[in-house]
């Protein structure tokens, strides 16, 4: 796997790890948090219609644990009341509860019947409505429920509160502000219900807490997708830019061998202008073409071009010297070597090796290639119109450059895939 790939599975692992690991906190209740509303951070009072004047007495009572409001209900007070008010104001300037859903009371209601109603306001300043002298200026987000006595901890989702309608139509609050707010909570109320009668009341205050979490559910998957999206963004982008530089390497490769190829073609069309430097037969001598061999054999080597030999002996040659005399021989070899170099391609070099022995030399052609090059040789030296209605055949010996092979070494596997060939009967074609 190449580096990029590496990467890829150590983001994902990673990212895997982090989105089960939070998932996991998420659900053991990890994010979540509270706050605990008490003397600490706010400050109580009570609150009733004698301002308004009503006759409804009150008083609270605190006795380090819990705040108890005791009140006589008047008959005066157009709309009697009473209450616990909680100013968080002077204490915490405003409590913001954006990241809060719901607020948990315990609250013990003393009253004359049963199932009497609790009012609780989460009163919310904001300037655009509120000003700092006119306390009913403060949003009032609302709720009534009733308590009862001794049942614990109610809670209330913060979706559940509306606002008051009144308060919307005397302060004519603009509809996208009329909807509830809580992001800076001054004061809490905690009041009687509407359609109060006159009597003894009492309030008890156990435990007011807001409950929230440090990181929302859905602001979680928000992140986790997030991650992945970006995660996956960025390894696009790697990608197409390792393809791309891919692309230019490959141009660059394709370009240098192009190039390569040329050189090399003119050389061998040099080496083609060299010709008939063997005096009898107008192929090249071994001299000639050792230079060749050896960059060829680099070459090749360098580029992972295959490099082939086909090394050819007339069989029986003596026999032709002896029937045709020493300068009849001399004509055959003649013969022989055009013919080969007639059949041998562009890129291949012909030459001849010694007495009636020929290589020819096919760069870019491995040993499949070479083989059916050479039975080709073969067919047509065997089927070839000789002078003099001679008929002759050769043997041949064909091997393909081992990486690293020295040339000494090539040759003699291909010199031993022809003695193999001799042994074998001749007129026919062996590999090594
Ligand atoms: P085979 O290869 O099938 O085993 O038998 P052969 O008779 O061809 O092999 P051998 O190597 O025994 O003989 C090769 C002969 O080729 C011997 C030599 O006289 C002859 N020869 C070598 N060079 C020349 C040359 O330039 N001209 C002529 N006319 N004959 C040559
Ligand atoms: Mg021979
Ligand atoms: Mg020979």
């Amino acid at each position: 796997m190449d580096n990029l790939g590496r990467r890829v599975r150590l983001a994902a692992y990673i990212l895997l790890t982090f989105s089960s690991l939070t998932t996991l906190f998420h659900i053991l209740g990890g994010f979540e948090k509270e706050l605990t509303i008490d003397a600490r951070n706010a400050v109580y009072s009570s609150i009733d219609d004698s301002s308004q004047g009503g006759d409804t007495q009150s008083d609270i009572d605190f006795n380090g644990k819990a705040v108890k409001l005791n009140c006589d209900i008047g008959t005066q007070g157009k709309w009697p009341f009473c209450e616990i008010s909680i100013d968080l104001a002077g204490t915490m300037g405003g409590l913001d509860l954006s990241s809060f859903h719901s607020i948990g009371i315990d609250v013990d209601y003393y009253s004359l019947m049963d199932g009497e109603r609790l009012r609780v306001y989460l009163r919310n300043f904001d300037s655009v409505y509120s000003t700092a002298d006119d306390p009913v200026s403060y949003k009032f987000n609302a709720i009534e429920f009733s308590p009862g006595l001794g049942n614990g901890m109610k809670v209330i989702p913060l979706k559940a509160f509306q606002v008051l309608s009144w308060w919307i139509a005397d302060y004519q609050v603009p509809i996208e502000h009329s909807g509830p707010k809580f992001d800076n909570i001054v004061q809490i109320e905690i009041a009687t219900g509407s359609h109060i009668r006159p009597a003894h009341y009492s309030i008890k205050l156990n435990r007011l807490v807001f409950y929230g979490h440090w990181l929302s559910e859905s602001a979680l998957l928000r992140t986790n997708i997030l991650m992945w999206v970006l995660a996956a963004i960025y390894f696009l982008v790697a990608e197409r830019r390792r393809l791309a530089e891919r692309v230019r390497q490959m141009g660059a490769q394709a370009d240098y061998l192009k190039q390569a190829n040329k050189q090399l073609y003119q050389q061998s069309l040099a080496l083609e202008a060299l010709a008939f430097t063997d005096n009898l037969t107008g192929t090249q001598n071994r001299n000639a073409v050792d230079r060749w061999l050896r960059d060829i054999v680099d070459f090749s080597q360098r580029n992972c071009h295959a490099l082939s030999m086909v090394y050819i002996d007339i069989d029986y040659f003596k026999r032709i010297n002896d029937s045709l005399g020493h300068h009849g021989g001399d004509e055959v070899l003649k013969e022989f070597g055009r013919v080969l170099n007639l059949r041998a391609r562009k890129t291949d070099v012909v030459v001849r090796w010694g007495g009636e022995e020929f290589i020819i030399f096919c760069p870019a052609t491995n040993l499949r290639g070479a083989k059916e090059f050479a039975e080709m040789v073969r067919e047509i030296v065997e089927s070839y119109q000789w002078t003099n209605g001679l008929r002759i055949t050769c043997s041949v010996g064909v091997a393909e450059h081992r990486p690293g092979e020295e040339i000494e070494a090539f040759i003699h596997r291909a010199d031993n895939a022809l003695y193999r060939a001799k042994q074998q009967g001749r007129n026919r074609v062996e590999v090594l």
